[in-house]
């Protein structure tokens, strides 16, 4: 069993030792509000939006961009779960800001072992096992993440299936200060209509 699987275990033997009245916790989430947002490992919404079981939905990717999933997930969780407040939430420092598609695809077609990053770029192992099928996805990465945000917002803001009561929010986490930064021209894309 490899360690990590094994502290997992353990950690959640801990856990479900604790689980308290928690099991009796209804499925629509208690504050009625989404986050969507990305699966950097410095962030944490649990801790930085004050989160506890049962409170929120916490849709996750890289970038914690706005795809066709995403959208899926926050229609299910307004139209059958009754959520009202969306924050998209991306971040500073975030690792999709470090390859365009191009250098993703290009890393994938030399190697599907992990590319090294250093001052001088994006090296790969060229190992021969590479495919260019990473050319069918779309990436979504991330120029400028003030912009990302708006985009984002913009997308669910001008979707057919999301009804203008509900609010939409734009925010930047900053990875040295675990601050929520809002981006206001984000939130005023968002705003109900
Ligand atoms: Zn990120």
């Amino acid at each position: 069993m490899s360690t990590i699987l094994k502290e997992i275990l353990a950690a959640n033997e801990a856990y479900a030792k604790d689980f308290g009245d928690k099991g009796n916790l209804p499925m629509p989430p208690g504050r009625h509000f989404a986050i969507v947002t990305c699966i950097d490992a410095r962030l944490d919404p649990a801790k930085f939006a004050g989160l506890r079981e049962g409170d929120a939905h916490v849709f996750r990717n890289a970038g914690g961009r706005v795809t066709e999933d995403a959208i899926r997930s926050l229609v299910v969780s307004y139209k059958l779960l009754g959520t009202r407040e969306w924050f998209v939430i991306h971040h500073t420092d975030c690792g999709m800001e470090y390859a365009d598609s191009a250098t993703i695809n290009s890393l994938l077609a030399q190697s599907l072992k992990p590319a090294k990053l250093d001052e001088q770029g994006w090296h790969d192992t060229k190992d021969n096992s590479g495919t260019t099928d990473g050319e069918f996805i779309n990436w979504l990465t991330i120029d400028d993440p003030i912009r990302s945000v708006c985009v984002d917002v913009k997308r669910l803001r001008s979707h057919p299936l999301v009804p203008g009561y509900i609010k939409i929010y734009g925010y930047l986490f900053d990875v040295k200060t675990g601050i929520l930064n809002e981006v206001p021209e984000a939130t005023k894309i968002g705003k109900e209509i």
